[in-house]
């Protein structure tokens, strides 16, 4: 490899990675992308360096992002994310395109990652297979929606749990509220949760008929405004012996308008079900799994992480500069800018950090100095924080810029 300095002067343009899981859609991500769906699944496309699928770096061909930050992380990254995170990048930039439910999941702290990545690999002298923990890592995430976008995150209430789930329960998990929520407090609410976990699996695809048997009679008298209950029994016909689902329906249902974002901490139980978005996230691939998934669940470890408390938090952008919207979840590893560009509006991006452009809609150039780069919808480009020069954003159409959350910003 041989990358000239000069190169990390300047924007560069960079290819981003599919990944076909199961619940991904056939034909948005193609779409976004200029590409002729394939009957497969396409459901995420990351850009960044995580060691899974740094970008290639598409104007020097044969270099991956993550090996110019490796070979000088001072240029790439600059010193105050050097300081903070050592020679990495702390975001990973995503758009997701969701057409059936993602996991029950939840992601650890920086130190439960620590410890159960250590923890997995003691006296081994290769990788587990199949590990829990992929690195060391926090997973903290936060949704831009591209369109509406459909979640479950956090528990409701004890009292909203009683209301929700009594009328459509059935003998089978009536018998259960009855024993953790007769008073509803939050104890009883997260016993109820570790209960329906672990139930046996017989008693679990009754107790999952019974409920969309239920959700099925009250929609057929009842309009489902928000879709609520469409999902769920949705989610009884796809996974019938899946406890998740009934933990689902004790579950915030949060809908995400175009341009809503909502920040998903350590320790927040979340399911992900429909619809297009951005996603920047901590450079991590921990996530713990309680169900509605082929992937490895472990119900005993989610519990263990899973904080009964945390709540998801939409975040309200600001607005400093025409045709800018600025996402900051107050977090170091990342915040996120969605620019709105018509002809006449020129608009920084954040100076001294290093960033990811991506754009959404229309043609974007990237101006620094007296450089410029053209970035089509679903094209890319990554930002040195060595860049002298300011870097203006220009042209018709919508750009997100991803970038760490630590310097102050108007
Ligand atoms: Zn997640």
């Amino acid at each position: 490899m041989n990358v000239a300095r000069g190169m990390l002067e300047a924007p560069f343009r960079l290819a981003g990675t599919v990944q076909h899981y199961e619940w991904g859609d056939q034909r948005l991500l193609p779409d976004f992308l200029g590409q002729q769906p394939d009957g497969r699944p396409w459901a995420e496309w990351w850009v960044g360096a995580h060691p899974q699928a740094p970008s290639p770096v598409l104007t020097a061909p044969g270099t991956r992002l993550d090996q110019l930050i490796r070979r000088d992380p001072l240029a790439v990254l600059g010193g105050p994310v050097c300081d903070q995170f050592g020679a990495r990048l702390p975001f990973l930039l995503k758009v997701l395109a969701v057409a059936r439910p993602l996991s029950l999941q939840v992601h650890p702290t920086d130190e439960q990652a620590s410890a159960g990545f250590h923890f997995e690999r003691q006296g081994l002298e290769s990788a587990p297979a199949e590990p829990l923990y992929a690195d060391e890592w926090a997973k903290p995430e936060m949704l831009l929606a591209v369109t509406q976008f459909e979640a479950f995150a956090g528990l409701v209430t004890p009292e909203q749990a009683w209301d929700r789930l009594a009328p459509c329960a059935g003998p089978t998990l009536s018998a259960l509220m009855a024993r953790h929520l007769d008073e509803p407090t939050p104890s009883g609410l997260a016993r109820l949760v570790n209960d329906l976990l672990r139930l046996d699996e017989d008693v679990v695809r009754l107790a999952v008929a019974e409920l969309s048997d239920g959700m099925r009679a009250q929609l057929a008298t009842e309009p489902d405004e928000t879709g609520r209950r469409t999902t769920i029994a949705r989610l009884a016909a796809e996974f019938p012996a899946d406890p998740a689902v009934a933990v689902v329906a004790l579950m915030r249902h949060v809908v995400l308008a175009p341009g809503d974002a909502l920040a998903v901490p350590a320790g927040l139980l979340h399911c992900y079900t429909r619809g297009l978005a951005v996603e920047i996230q901590g450079t991590s691939n921990n996530t713990l799994r309680a169900g509605l998934t082929t992937k490895r669940v472990d119900v005993e470890e989610v519990l263990r992480i899973v904080d009964p408390n945390a709540s998801p938090r939409h975040v309200t952008p600001t607005q400093p500069n025409v045709g800018l919207r600025r996402y900051v979840p107050g977090l170091p590893a990342f915040a996120l800018d969605a620019v709105d560009l018509v002809p006449s509006t020129r608009v920084p991006v954040p100076p001294g950090l290093p960033a990811v452009v991506v754009t959404m809609r229309g043609t974007v150039d990237l101006d620094a100095g007296g450089t410029s780069t053209q970035l089509r919808r679903g094209e890319a480009a990554f930002v040195p924080a060595s860049v002298c020069a300011s870097v203006l954003l220009s042209g018709e159409g919508q750009a997100v810029v991803g970038y760490p959350g630590l310097a102050p910003l108007g």
